[in-house]
Parts: C-alpha cells; sequence; structure tokens
C-alpha cells in the first residue's frame, strides 16, 4: 500500500508518502521557525494561517517527490488530534476532502503514537522494538512515559503536571539570551552546555535546582525555568559568560535527570507487575539531545544490569513532528480495511489511553 499523510497539529505543515513496505518515498516538513522567534511561541492564529498558506505547496511537493500522482495512492491518512483546534482542522480538511474528491479511504491518526510506532518505520528490521515496550514522548508539547503493549494500547505512566520539558528548555534557552538562529532553542542550548571549559572545571559554578515530584510518577518543569529566573532576576541579568554556562548546564542536567528519575520509577513499576520491558523508545524533538541519550544509556545499564533493555532512537528529524509517522500509524488500519468517514471530526483533546479497542493489529 502505498499513503499519502498530511499533518498539522502545531508549527509544522508536513506532508508524506510512505509505503507498507516501510519505505518513505518524501518528506515534506515546512517549518514556522521564524514566526515562532518573532513571536516567542506558537501564536495559533499565525499558525493556522501558516498551515492553509503552506499545506497545497506541501502536498504538491510530497507527490512529486514520490513520483507518483493522488489517483495512484492508496488511501489518505492525516492527524486527527490531538493538537491546537484550528491548526487539527488544515491538515483534517485537506485530508477528507482530496480522499472525498478521488474516493480513497481515510484514517485519521493519534499524534502521539505515531511518534511511538516510528521505530517500526524507521529500526532496522532485525532491531524493531518487541512489546511491551517504554516509551519516552519528550518533545514542546510532551512529556509522557508510556508503557506501549500493542500497537493500540498505552498506558501512561507519567506526565506532565505543568509545562513541557521541550518548553523549559526554550523558555531557559531565551533567558539566558542564548541565540538560536534557524534552530530550536533547546538544542541551542545543548550546544552552549558543549562550549567553553569541560565538565567538572571547577571555575564553573554549579547552580542547585530542584527535584519536583520526588517518587512519584509525574513530571514537572515550571519550577527549573522559575529557578533560573529567580536566579537572573536576583543578578539583575547580569552574570558572566561562565555563571551562564553554569546555568545552562545545571538546568540541562536537572531536566534530564527528571526523566532518569521517572524512567527508574517506571521500570520498577513494570517489574513488580512481572512486566519484562526490553526496549526504550525515546522520541520527540528533545530525543535529539546527545547529553539526554548519554544519560538515558547509563541510566539504563545502572537500573537493568543482567537484563539489556534496548535504547532505540528514531532518527532526529523523524523524532520532530512529520507526516510519514502519521501515513506508517495509519498502515495497519489500511491493511484491515478498517478506514473512517469523510465526515470524521478532528480532535484536539484525545488521551492516547482511549485508542485501546481500536483492534489488535500488526506492526513492522
Ligand atoms: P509536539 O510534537 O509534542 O506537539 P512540538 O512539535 O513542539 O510538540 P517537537 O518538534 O517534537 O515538538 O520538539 C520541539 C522541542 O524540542 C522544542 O522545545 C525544542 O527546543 C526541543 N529541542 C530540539 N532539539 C533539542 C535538543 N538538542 N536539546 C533539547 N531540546 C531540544
Ligand atoms: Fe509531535
Amino acid at each position: 500500500l502505498t499513503v499519502l499523510a498530511l499533518e498539522s497539529s502545531a508549527d509544522d505543515t508536513c506532508a508524506a508518502v510512505v509505503t507498507s513496505d516501510r519505505k518513505i518515498l518524501s518528506n515534506v516538513v515546512i517549518n514556522q521557525q521564524a514566526f515562532l522567534e518573532e513571536y516567542g511561541g506558537i501564536h495559533p492564529f499565525v499558525a493556522l494561517h501558516a498551515h492553509q498558506r503552506n499545506m497545497p505547496g506541501a502536498v504538491q511537493r510530497a507527490l512529486r517527490e514520490a513520483n507518483i500522482t493522488i489517483g495512484e495512492v492508496d488511501g489518505i491518512a492525516f492527524t486527527r488530534g490531538p493538537g491546537i483546534p484550528g491548526c487539527l482542522s488544515v491538515c483534517g480538511n485537506a485530508a477528507r476532502t482530496l480522499a472525498a474528491a478521488v474516493n480513497k479511504p481515510l484514517v485519521g491518526v493519534h499524534h502521539m503514537q505515531a511518534h511511538a510506532l516510528t521505530p517500526f518505520l524507521t529500526s532496522p528490521a532485525d532491531a524493531l522494538p518487541t512489546f511491551p515496550f517504554l516509551t519516552l514522548l519528550v518533545s514542546g508539547g510532551h512529556t509522557l512515559l508510556l508503557l506501549a503493549t500493542s500497537p493500540t494500547a498505552f498506558r501512561i505512566l507519567a506526565t506532565s503536571l505543568d509545562e513541557s520539558i521541550g518548553n523549559a528548555f526554550d523558555k531557559v534557552a531565551k533567558l539566558l539570551q542564548i541565540p538560536y538562529s534557524g534552530r530550536a532553542p533547546g538544542a541551542a542550548l545543548e550546544r552552549f552546555c558543549t562550549s567553553g571549559p569541560a565538565v567538572g572545571d571547577e571555575d564553573i559554578p554549579e547552580i542547585h535546582m530542584p527535584r519536583p515530584m520526588r517518587g512519584r510518577l509525574a513530571f514537572s518543569y515550571t519550577g527549573l525555568h522559575s529557578t533560573v529566573e529567580r536566579f537572573l532576576d536576583a543578578r539583575r541579568g547580569e552574570i558572566d559568560e561562565r555563571t551562564k554556562l553554569g546555568v545552562a548546564r545545571s538546568f540541562q542536567k536537572a531536566a534530564v535527570g527528571q526523566l532518569e528519575d521517572k524512567l527508574v520509577l517506571g521500570m520498577r513499576e513494570c517489574a513488580q507487575k512481572g512486566i519484562r520491558v526490553r526496549h526504550l523508545v525515546v522520541s520527540g524533538g528533545v530525543a535529539s539531545n546527545s547529553f539526554l541519550r548519554e544519560r538515558l544509556r547509563a541510566c539504563l545499564d545502572t537500573e537493568s544490569p543482567d537484563e539489556r533493555v534496548e535504547l532505540v532512537f528514531p532518527p532526529p528529524h523523524l523524532c520532530t513532528d512529520n507526516a510519514a509517522m502519521i501515513g506508517w500509524a495509519a498502515m495497519d488500519r489500511f491493511l484491515a480495511g478498517d478506514t473512517d468517514p469523510y465526515s470524521i471530526e478532528s480532535r484536539p483533546k484525545w488521551s492516547l489511553e482511549e485508542l485501546e479497542g481500536q483492534g489488535e493489529l500488526r506492526q513492522g
């Protein structure tokens, strides 16, 4: 099967063509980084208008690059939710209308399920995760620790009670005025942390950061960025480069440390219930952070020294929002003939736990 997929749940306008034999024929992502910098975050109306402007061109490019016509695709998939209501309407309207016009089957996809299943599209065939596995989704919109027991059955072990880890990275990057021309603020912060003297250099101060929700399966990131804010306020924003480096590194360590803490709690809960987990899938924009990758590896080795838990990272460009993952997540339903009516509505609020019952279908 060959599927055209559309995604516009947040700030990227995406269209892709993927096949049931795991080929990505095209993957177009038009980002709105310029607007994000101008408005200091996603502005729903600005994002909506950008999606409206960009979606036709994204679809045209995705089909052209895949060297296929709309008449030749076997189905059309789109992000049904969760996301910003107006933004979701753009990929929803485009997909419904295209599917109806050319009389093709339609499938609406859960955005977070698509993130969690990405490794089945991207990992080598002999290194696919096996169910049950744990997933950490760490992005601008989410901080989630999930247990996946089938492609459609997910349990949320921990979620953020306030802001997401990606948001905290973005805010701290801005507070520290780290230039991020063109790249994600979080990525700029990571790069800044690797600049200057090595970690452990005595001249680089370590700033005390809170460890919120200790012992509980829940994330909280507001305290971290407000600690940085207060630190800077107390010094009227005047800090030297070494102190700035110390703040950035201390924040990054605490942000990732919280993921380690909750991962350990989640693994212990699974072990207590006799659930043997062999893989940890880490996805979302923050998953491209190298410090995070090193720390999670070390954390798994310490927590599970005898039974190795494999760490799985989709390639960075498929860790962030894209339509290839949407097409892939829809594939089982297309193959089973389990498709949606053209009148299907978007679901801006949609818990991953509500997916269960859609049927146990094949993956990989
Ligand atoms: P969602 O997919 O949950 O709706 P989103 O589209 O905002 O949210 P992504 O595009 O997956 O999320 O990720 C963007 C976030 O990842 C931003 O907050 C960005 O700063 C952060 N990020 C990207 N690269 C890095 C990095 N190397 N280190 C830390 N954070 C990073
Ligand atoms: Fe996403």
